[in-house]
Order: C-alpha cells, then sequence, then structure tokens
C-alpha cells in the first residue's frame, strides 16, 4: 500500500490529508493512503529515516521542519538547495531522501499570468518570503521588491537569494504578494504593514498566503479596488498538487483538490 503524508508540530489541523486522499479517490488510487504525521522537532530525524521502510513513498513537510528536511535529505533539488528549506521528501527504493521545494513552483501556478518582465513586491523575509522571491525570480520577473517589518532579515533574503530590498514607502507593482502572517489573527493589515487602504489601487494583483476561516481583510479590499485575488488556499492547493505529481506521476485533480481543502473545518490551517 503506497503512502504518503504530512510531517508536521503541531499538524493536527493540516488540509492536507484531506485534498490527497480526495485526490487518491478521484484518480481510483483506492490502496494509497495519506497520513497525519505529527512529529515533535527532537523526533523528526529518526522518524523521517524510518518511514521508507514502512511503505512511505514521500512526505510533506511543514512548520517547523522544512529546513530540517533539507539538512537530512541525501540529494535536492536547486529550488530547495537555494530556498533553504524543503516541504515535499520522496523516499527512493535505496531508501534515499530526495528534497524539494513545491511552495516555489506552487505560487508560479497559481499566479493568472506568466510573472516574466513584471514588477513584484513581496512582504514579509521569512520562509514563504524566501519561496517567493525565488520562485519570481526564476519565472524571469523584471523585478522583485522585498519589504519586512525587521529591515536586516530583507537585506540578508535579498544579499542570499536576489531582490532588493524597500523601506516604508512601498511602490506600485503589478503583483503584490503577502508572505507575513499578518491576516492570521485577524490583524487590521493597514495598521501592520505600510500600506494605506487607497495604495492597494497601485497592485492589479494580490497573492495572500494567508487563509483562515474566510476572505482576510487584505484580500477583500484588494477585490473591492478591483484586483485579481490569489487567496492561500489556492496557494496551498497548488503546492499541495505538486507534490502529488511528484509521487504519483499523474497530474493532481486540481477542484477535487480546492473543494476538499475549502470544505474542511473552519479552525483548520
Ligand atoms: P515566518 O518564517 O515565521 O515569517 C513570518 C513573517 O511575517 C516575517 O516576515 C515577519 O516579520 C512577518 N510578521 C509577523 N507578524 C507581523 C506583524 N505584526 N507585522 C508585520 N510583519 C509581521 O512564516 P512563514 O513560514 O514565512 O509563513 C508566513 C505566513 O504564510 C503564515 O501566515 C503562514 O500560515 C502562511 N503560509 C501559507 C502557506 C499556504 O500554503 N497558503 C504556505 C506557507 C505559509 P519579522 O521578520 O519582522 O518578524
Amino acid at each position: 500500500m503506497p503512502i504518503c503524508g504530512v510531517l508536521g508540530w503541531p499538524v493536527r489541523h493540516s488540509r492536507s490529508p484531506a485534498m490527497h486522499e480526495a485526490g487518491y479517490r478521484a484518480l481510483g488510487l483506492d490502496d494509497w493512503r495519506y497520513q497525519l504525521l505529527p512529529v515533535p522537532p527532537e523526533l523528526f530525524e529518526e522518524t523521517v529515516r524510518g518511514l521508507p521502510g514502512a511503505d512511505f513513498l514521500g512526505a510533506n513537510v511543514t512548520i517547523p521542519h522544512k529546513e530540517a528536511a533539507l539538512a537530512l535529505a541525501d540529494e535536492a533539488t536547486d529550488a530547495a538547495r537555494a530556498i533553504g528549506a524543503a516541504n515535499t521528501l520522496t523516499f527512493g527504493a535505496d531508501g534515499r531522501i530526495h528534497a524539494d521545494n513545491t511552495d516555489a513552483p506552487g505560487l508560479i501556478d497559481a499566479l493568472p499570468f506568466a510573472p516574466a518582465g513584471k514588477r513584484a513586491l513581496v512582504l514579509g523575509a521569512g520562509g514563504s518570503a524566501r519561496a517567493a522571491v525565488w520562485a519570481l525570480l526564476n519565472a524571469g520577473a523584471a523585478n522583485v521588491l522585498v519589504w519586512n517589518r525587521t529591515p536586516e532579515r530583507a537585506e540578508r533574503l535579498c544579499a542570499e537569494i536576489g531582490g532588493t530590498t524597500v523601506q516604508d514607502s512601498l511602490p506600485p507593482a503589478d503583483l503584490l504578494v503577502n508572505t507575513t502572517s499578518v491576516g492570521l489573527r485577524s490583524e487590521d493589515p493597514f495598521k501592520a504593514l505600510p500600506l494605506g487602504v487607497d495604495s492597494i489601487n497601485g497592485y492589479p494583483c494580490l497573492v495572500d498566503l494567508v487563509y483562515g476561516s474566510g476572505p482576510t481583510a487584505l484580500t477583500s479590499a484588494a477585490r473591492a479596488a478591483g484586483a485579481t485575488v490569489v487567496d492561500g488556499l489556492e496557494i496551498l492547493v497548488r503546492q499541495g498538487a505538486r507534490s502529488f505529481e511528484r509521487w504519483t506521476g499523474r497530474p493532481a485533480p486540481l477542484e477535487v483538490f480546492r473543494a476538499a481543502a475549502r470544505a474542511a473545518p473552519a479552525s483548520a490551517a
């Protein structure tokens, strides 16, 4: 029986099992299973090394294990190495562990246009921002600007991956990508971020990685201003679809993934 799963701590509210299991059913992969794998950091490495011997084909990796997943892998894609984190592990028949980062191509898949030649403004400088900046630069974005509350972190990100830091006066851009956690706890984005309510007009497309039980304040404001919006659930679906395709060798049924992700309980993250 082929088994995949998601490693995290905590992870009990993950929507990935619902998405992947629905995908298996839709494609007639009746003996495939996808399991929640709650693992504390101190047990992460020994748990992962035990998975290939327990019929696991692969695993998604979420907070706080993405850097550790890359560190223990025998081989890794250029994306995972450049970003410094892996969210997808695949186990070879010989037990070797391969690491990939599908957050990066998942973001590009979710965009309504190709970013080549475009200007993007990324808010945040954490793990998701690293994947976003790398993905946009590799997809040919002409200019990737990075703002972060703690400027030194944005400077470090740009020195390591590329892009240009901006301070508190945010310029307009073709694409605004929020990778900060602002919105997760209903904060007002127009207080926490250096964005005026009117300045949202300067961004014809918004990607907000944050998701919860309903639209975030940022996505609502962008929609009201007429922008095209890609929400955090679509980003979740697209990174999961890339992992699914890697393990099954079949295209992920995106509508099935979307329906499963959106049907998950409101508290699920
Ligand atoms: P992270 O590494 O902890 O980074 C958090 C970022 O948010 C940092 O840039 C931090 O700035 C900023 N931040 C936090 N509170 C802030 C505030 N009050 N005002 C301004 N900036 C603030 O987290 P991450 O892994 O990149 O994840 C970021 C968000 O993306 C989370 O909400 C996560 O749930 C979401 N996410 C979604 C998906 C998806 O599939 N949709 C995937 C991954 C992550 P400082 O550096 O100044 O602290």
